[in-house]
This record gives C-alpha cells, sequence and structure tokens, in this order.
C-alpha cells in the first residue's frame, strides 16, 4: 500500500491541510476509488474505511489485490474540523456556504474538443484516451480557494476510476444509493451486495455532486458524439448512503466493508472465487419521484412511523405539535411508497423538511437533491 498526501491551498499563514490517500494494488486493470465522509459530519463511511483498510491490507498481503483500489479514508478535512457552539458542521463550507457534495467542475465539453480528432472505432482505446484527457483537464484546471482545491484533489483521483463510491449518510435511515440512469445496470449487483432497499436513480440532478461529476462526463459525451463513435458508460459512479449518522457500530461497518470487498472481487479487482450474487432486497426508484414531507407549521416533532415502513398516500408519518395551543398537525405521505429516510432533529421549524418516501412515479421537476 502507497500512502500519497495532497497538500490544499492554505488559506492562511501557519494553516495547512491535506487529504491522504492509500493505493493498493497497480495501474493498468479495472481501478475502483472509494472516500469517505465527503461531508465531513458524516462518520459511517470514514468507519467503513477503517474496516476496509484492514480487509485490503489483509487481502495485499495475501496477494491478492489484481485491480487497483484507492482508498480515502476521510476526503473532507475543512468541513471535519468545523465546529461552532459545539455543534458538528460538516455539510457547508463556514467561509463561502457552498455544500462539499456540489459544483465540482464540468470538463465534458473541453475534453471532447481536445480529443475529437483522435478518437475512432475502438471502444476500449477512445476510453483510455477520453480518460487521460479528463485527467489532464482537472489536474489542470484553476483553483483559487481552500475548497476548489480539494474538489480538484477529490477528482483527479476519481476521474479515471471505473467503479466510484462516494460514502455518505442521512439523519435517520435505510441502506439507500443514489445513481445515474446509465449507470443502474452495473449498480444494480452493488445494490444486492450491500444489501440496499432503494436506488434512486436521476440524471444531471442539479449542480454537479460528486458521484455524477464522474460518471456524466461519460453519457455526455456520448451525445456529444451523436454515436459516432463507441463511447460506453465507463464509470460506475455511486452515492452510498450508509443508513443514519449515529449508525457507526463496527458491526455495521465491518459488514459493509466486507460487502464493497465481495463486491470488487465479483467484479474482477480481487482474485479468488467469484462470490454468488446474493438476491436483490430492494429496487431503482426516479429520484425525482423522491418525496419530501415538509412541516407547514413550527412544532415538537415526533413520528408515528418508523423508516423502512411501507406506506400509502394519506398514511400519517409523524405529528407537530405546538406546546402553546395543543394543536396537532398531522403529516401525511403524498406518494405510495418507501418511507426510507427522516430527520433526527425533533423540533420543526415552518417549511422544514422531516422526511422522505420514495414512491414509484416521477413527480418532482427542477433541481432535485436538497440543499
Ligand atoms: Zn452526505
Amino acid at each position: 500500500m502507497q500512502t500519497i498526501r495532497h497538500p490544499l491551498i492554505s488559506p492562511a499563514p501557519g494553516t495547512q491541510r491535506e487529504l491522504v490517500s492509500l493505493h493498493y494494488g497497480q495501474s493498468g486493470a479495472q481501478k475502483a476509488y472509494i472516500q469517505a465522509s465527503l461531508h465531513g459530519d458524516e462518520l459511517p463511511g470514514m468507519l467503513v474505511a477503517h474496516h476496509l483498510r484492514q480487509q485490503l491490507g489483509a487481502l495485499e498481503a495475501a496477494g491478492q489485490i489484481t485491480g487497483e483500489i484507492v482508498l480515502v479514508p476521510m476526503a473532507n478535512p475543512i468541513g471535519l474540523s468545523q465546529f461552532m457552539l459545539h455543534a458538528h458542521l460538516g455539510r457547508f463550507e463556514l467561509m463561502s456556504g457552498e455544500n462539499f457534495n456540489r459544483h465540482y467542475p464540468d470538463q465534458v465539453d473541453a475534453v471532447a474538443h481536445a480529443v475529437a480528432s483522435q478518437l475512432g472505432a475502438d471502444a476500449a482505446a477512445n476510453v483510455a484516451l477520453l480518460r487521460r484527457a479528463l485527467k489532464a483537464a482537472v489536474l489542470a484546471s484553476p483553483a483559487d480557494t481552500e475548497l476548489q482545491s480539494q474538489r480538484r484533489a477529490l477528482l483527479a483521483l476519481s476521474c479515471d476510476a471505473d467503479i466510484v463510491l462516494d460514502l455518505h449518510c442521512d439523519a435517520q435511515a435505510l441502506m439507500h444509493l443514489y445513481t445515474e440512469t446509465p449507470c443502474w445496470p452495473a449498480c444494480e449487483p452493488l445494490a444486492r451486495f450491500l444489501g440496499s432497499r432503494l436506488t434512486l436513480l436521476a440524471q444531471d440532478s442539479g449542480d454537479n455532486p460528486f458521484d455524477e461529476a464522474c460518471s456524466q462526463v461519460w453519457w455526455k459525451w456520448d451525445r456529444h458524439f451523436g454515436g459516432r463513435f463507441p463511447i460506453p458508460q465507463a464509470c460506475l459512479s455511486v452515492t452510498v448512503e450508509l443508513r443514519g449518522a449515529c449508525d457507526v457500530t463496527h458491526e455495521l461497518a465491518s459488514a459493509d466493508a466486507k460487502n464493497i470487498v465481495d463486491f470488487l472481487r465479483w467484479r474482477g479487482l480481487i482474485a479468488g472465487d467469484k462470490p454468488a450474487l446474493p438476491d436483490a432486497v430492494g429496487d431503482a426508484r426516479p429520484l425525482a419521484g423522491s418525496m419530501p414531507i415538509k412541516s407547514p407549521v413550527p412544532g415538537v416533532l415526533t413520528f408515528l412511523k418508523d423508516v423502512g415502513a411501507e406506506v400509502k398516500a394519506g398514511d400519517v408519518l409523524a405529528h407537530v405539535i405546538d406546546p402553546i395551543t395543543a394543536a396537532v398537525t398531522e403529516l401525511t405521505s403524498p406518494v405510495d411508497g418507501l418511507f426510507f429516510a427522516r430527520d433526527f432533529l425533533r423540533f420543526a421549524n415552518a417549511g422544514m423538511r422531516v422526511a422522505k418516501v420514495a414512491g414509484r412515479e416521477a413527480l418532482r421537476t427542477g433541481k432535485l437533491l436538497g440543499a
């Protein structure tokens, strides 16, 4: 295992943060890239990375890693260090207010123009050419701030990978995945290995989150060249929501790490007998059908349903109680679907989104991700 340090732009004299990447196997075969806790206060992925490191170390010692595996066990040193009044604030940079998982730079057109004259009839050669050009474009992209240099370093490590896993979590939730629709055929086996009940599909959901920055280049290049050259969807990129923020246990993390290793073995990055594909325990649904449950009034929030419940339109999911008037407001599901995530706060502001139900119909339009 090789350790590489990636210094970020220093925001102030005497201050220097860095990303650390751990490299297993060798380049030339398939590449997997796995990062944890891009939202600095989402810790389940960091514990999974800890267990992955031990499992990958043992596999490497046994000479079993046949692909290239890059692990960034802590993807956001800026967000990890942000505390205010004893609360950990790792989702938005305090300097800019920007979400750490948005605004990854788009290199689609620049790379398309750079390689247009060199593409041909060989799909594998096109993939290799596009990956080299993409990595060069990412490394050459401007970065003025510490946050921009963090985004650039993460994208440079991941943009040429076959498999990208971005380990996040929700507040209180089932294991679920986000991926772009063209990635679903390659993601379906991953969902089985991880035991995911739900994969939310979208294409270009808005504001360029990290996973889409890695996957969207392929279908956008294919569209750009209008089928004149074979350009496959060469990157499976997935945001893995490792349940809720407090689901940080060795039992869950070691099992999740083993399931990731099994998937990588199934995909051929690790030697040994290919594990059997587990039965599916869930399905894929449109991200545009994931319905936010908003509270129209402020008050004490108490849930009547646990995550994992299959609910019907009109089912009461929660009560919001005004402590002064004793008024009880029912929050109901707008659709039939899977109640898969809810907030961990128990006070709702007026208009606050407090839960999510995944239906089967795409009902929303516009930007599909929350803040
Ligand atoms: Zn997150």
